[in-house]
Order: C-alpha cells, then structure tokens, then sequence
C-alpha cells in the first residue's frame, strides 16, 4: 500500500468524475517542511505562526519573521501558502506578554481579538508577512473572526502597513490574497455577508466544533460531544460553503475533519475546494478522492444532512464508501 500512495506524490487531486480540489498541509514550524514536501502537498494550507512566538522569552522580531516566512514560501516555489496570523490566547500562552488572567480563556481575548488589542504587535507581523509575499504564493488568513469589524480593523492594519512599505520603496505582492477562518458559530452563520469581504475562506472545524457544542476540545469528559459529522456540524460547513461559492471565493478547511476518511466524502459532496490536514494524510487522502464521485457525494448531501445522528451518518457513508 505504501508503494500505491507513493505513485500518487506529483498528481493532482481528482475525483473518478473529474473535479479537481486541491490537498495542502498544516504546519508549525520550518522544520515540517520536508514531510510536506516529500508526501506531495499541492500547497500549504495553514502555517500556526503562533510556534514562532512561544518556548522563548521575547517576542519575534519583524526581520526574524521575515525570513522564516520568505523561507517557506521560497520552499514551496510558488505553490499556495496560507500564513495564519498570530493566535494565541486560549490554551496557548505567552509568559513574557503578561496577557490578562482570565476565567475562560477560550472566550477571552485571544488571535485576532488580541492582535486588535495591541496593534503594534499585530503591525509588526504585517510588515514580516508583506515583505516576504515578493518571494512566493502567499495568501494571509486571519483567525476567530466573529464579526465583520473584526475583519475591517485587521484588514485597515494590513492595508496601512502595505502602503507603509511601498512607500518606502520595498517590494511587496500585489496578489496576496486575504482571508479568515471559519471557527466560531456566528461567523459561519453570517458567513453570506462576510464572504463579500474576503478572498477566501478556511473551515476550522477544531474550534468549530467546540464552539457549537459547547464542548471543551480538550477536555475528556465531554468527548463525546466532540462529533465532526453531527448534523449540526455539517449543517454549518454547508452554510459555510454554499456562502463562499456564492461568491465566488474558495473556501478550505483547515481543522482535523479535513483529513478525516468519514468526513472527505460528505466535503466533496458539499464542494469544498481546498483540503489541508497533516502531511502524512494527503496521500491517503488523495487515493480515497480518486475513487469517489463528487456528483453521486453531492447528490447524498440533502439525505446525509437530514440523519439525527452522527451515528447514522458513519454508518451510511461506511455502506456507500464499501460499495463504490
Ligand atoms: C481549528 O480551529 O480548526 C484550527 C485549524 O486552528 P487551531 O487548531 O490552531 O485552533
Ligand atoms: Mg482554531
């Protein structure tokens, strides 16, 4: 089997009726590269800059950003690469920051909400990220949008500190394209009118999920309501989804659930174009992709998104999967 996938590594991503969606990677640091590369990424699909700012004792400097993110994208060599802006708060502290306690850091000022709190800090990886978009594809994502506000404060920051730099004579893209995750409920549900204001979208479904079930994604004894393929959940993505198209913009996902062998039939059904999951998924997911038909998935969605339980749902996609 191992030899089977490997054949897959330089081919494109197609269904057996012949639509192309993309399979990129997630990754945190500079040193995954080399699995990304060796397991056939079509892009990179979320960069956690957030590994840049912990397990240190003062922030990152805007030189020292810079070249990690000209590095990465020089890597890739044109392929796609998304870069998350900072998201720290919530599980992921910063001793040296001397962030506010709070009660429930989930709910507090965490990645965007804390980068729009100290914009300097924000500023600073604007700049990085614009100076290294003249060496490859980048596309930059914002995270925990949860209203539109949100997404024209970061976006005013963004265009500031580009005109800033072209000002200034340094080279700078002028085909980033700008983006947010999709990981709180009220984003997803407004989803139609946010998708106006983006280039693109990335599903978070780690978040997602916690977020809509009410359900710590880390806490054990409420696992079980930890379920990527409830109706609810899919609910969402559908929304999520037909909003983007809608538009015309692409929409990903970013979370878990993209790599999932249950849940990647029911997203090419549902149409997402972008997938990005660990390295070590893509080709597993890639030879799943080659054998289904998106049209008979798309054609299974009303029926799926109609089950009561996430129970159901497995079950279905198990007897179609086995059967195709
Ligand atoms: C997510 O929430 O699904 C996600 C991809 O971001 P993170 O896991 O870093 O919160
Ligand atoms: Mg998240």
């Amino acid at each position: 089997r191992r030899n089977e996938l490997r054949k897959l590594i330089d081919q494109p991503t197609v269904s057996r009726d012949g639509h192309h969606v993309e399979l990129a990677a997630n990754i945190g640091s500079v040193e995954d590269l080399q699995k990304v590369l060796a397991n056939g990424a079509e892009g990179i699909g979320l960069f956690r800059t957030e590994f840049l700012y912990m397990g240190r004792s003062a922030l990152p400097s805007e030189e020292e950003q810079f070249q990690v993110y000209k590095h990465v994208l020089e890597r890739m060599n044109n392929k796609p690469v998304v870069i998350r802006t900072l998201d720290i708060g919530g599980d992921k502290e910063l001793p040296y920051m001397k962030l506010p306690a709070e009660s429930n850091p989930f709910l507090g000022l965490r990645a965007v909400r804390l980068c729009l709190d100290r914009p300097e800090l924000f500023r600073t990886q604007l700049r990085a990220l614009l100076r290294a978009s003249a060496y490859g594809n980048l596309k930059i994502m914002f995270p925990m949008i949860a209203v539109a506000d949100e997404l024209r404060k970061a976006k005013a920051l963004f265009q500031e500190e580009k005109e800033r730099l072209v000002q200034e004579g340094i080279q700078v893209s002028d085909t980033i394209e700008v983006g947010i995750m999709i990981e709180i409920p009220a984003a997803a549900l407004a989803a139609d009118s946010l998708a106006k204001e983006v280039d693109f979208f990335s599903i978070g479904t780690n978040d997602l999920i916690q977020y809509t079930m009410a359900a710590d994604r880390m806490n054990e004894n409420v696992a079980y309501l930890y379920q990527p393929c409830h109706p609810s959940i899919l609910r969402l993505i559908r929304m999520v989804i037909q909003a983007a198209k809608q538009e015309g913009k692409w929409v990903g996902m970013c979370g878990e659930m993209a790599g999932d062998e249950t849940a990647i039939p029911i997203l090419l059904g549902l149409g997402l174009h972008e997938f990005s999951m660990s390295a070590s998924s893509i080709l597993p997911a890639r030879a799943l992709i080659k054998g289904l038909s998106r049209e008979e998935w798309a054609a299974h969605t009303d029926q799926i998104l109609s089950m009561s339980t996430q129970e159901s749902i497995h079950t279905f996609v198990k007897e179609k999967t086995r059967s195709e």
